[in-house]
C-alpha cells in the first residue's frame, strides 16, 4: 500500500491510461487534459520534485526527457510540444511525485499565464 497516487499507477494498484513505459519511467494520460495531447511522464521511483530528482538520481532526469521525446513521436507532435514540471505550491504542483506534463497538438502560446 502507498498513499502516493502515482506510485499506485506504477505498482498497478490503480489503473492508468498508459501510453509509454520504460524500465525507469511511466507515461499516462492526464485525467484533466489541457491540450489535445496531455501526457504525464514520471520516474517509477518516488521522488517528490524535479529538484530532488536532479539531486538524488540525475540519470532519471535524462530518462524523463527521453521518454517525453518518445511520447511526442508516438503522438505525432512533430510541430512541437511543451514539457512542464510544476515545482512547489506557487507553480501549482498538487501531486508530489515528480511528473512532467507533455502538452501538444495545438500552438501552446507564451507566456503560459
Ligand atoms: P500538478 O498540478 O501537480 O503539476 O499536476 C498534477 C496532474 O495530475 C494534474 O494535471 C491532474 O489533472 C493530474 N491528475 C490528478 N489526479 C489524477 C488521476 O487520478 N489520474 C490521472 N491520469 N491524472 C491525474
Ligand atoms: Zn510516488
Amino acid at each position: 500500500m502507498t498513499d502516493c497516487l502515482f506510485c499506485s499507477f506504477v505498482s498497478g494498484e490503480i489503473e492508468a491510461d498508459v501510453v509509454h513505459e520504460t524500465d525507469t519511467t511511466l507515461a499516462f494520460r492526464d485525467i484533466n487534459p489541457q491540450a489535445p495531447t496531455h501526457v504525464l511522464v514520471i520516474p517509477k521511483a518516488h521522488h517528490p520534485t524535479l529538484a530532488e530528482l536532479a539531486a538524488n538520481a540525475p540519470e532519471l532526469v535524462a530518462d524523463l526527457a527521453a521518454t517525453a521525446g518518445a511520447i511526442a513521436e508516438k503522438e505525432g507532435l512533430g510541430e512541437g510540444y511543451r514539457l512542464v514540471f510544476n515545482t512547489g505550491g506557487h507553480a501549482g504542483q498538487t501531486v508530489f511525485h515528480v511528473h512532467g506534463h507533455v502538452l501538444g497538438g495545438r500552438p501552446m502560446g507564451w507566456p503560459p499565464g
